[in-house]
């Protein structure tokens, strides 16, 4: 997709800090950290939103859930705990349309969010 960067940052025409990657899904820190681990895990798929999957994407959804558990493993967060965030639309904060999923992880997060 034009003008997304995470379709630039997956397919490897922008640079960023890749932690995983395989044929259907790249994860990368991210360039703004909010906690000592924040990674992003996103499909090499431009889908836009949660609102934009199919059914033939929910396997997909799900590898993203055990890449995240496999990244929470390797970042030694998984025993203190971690937190995943889907941000959807303008009231989510999403502010780049390409789905991805935040793992924030070495602190203690705090509920409501913000
Ligand atoms: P959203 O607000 O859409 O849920 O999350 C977008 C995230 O992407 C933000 O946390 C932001 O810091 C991150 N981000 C934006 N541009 C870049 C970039 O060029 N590289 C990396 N690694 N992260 C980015
Ligand atoms: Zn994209």
């Amino acid at each position: 997709m034009p003008d997304c960067i995470f379709c630039e940052i997956v397919h490897k025409r922008m640079q960023s800090d890749i932690v995983y990657e395989d044929p259907e899904v790249v994860a990368f820190h991210d360039i703004n950290p909010q906690a000592p681990v924040h990674v992003l895990v996103v499909p090499r798929l431009h889908i836009e939103s949660v609102q934009e999957v199919t059914t033939d994407q929910v396997e997909l959804m799900g590898k993203m859930i055990m890449v995240a558990q496999e990244i929470a493993r390797k970042t030694n967060v998984d025993e203190g705990g971690f937190r995943l965030v889907i941000n959807n639309g303008i009231n989510g904060g999403q502010t780049v349309s390409h789905l991805h999923l935040h793992l924030l992880g070495g602190r203690r997060m705090t509920w409501p969010p913000g």
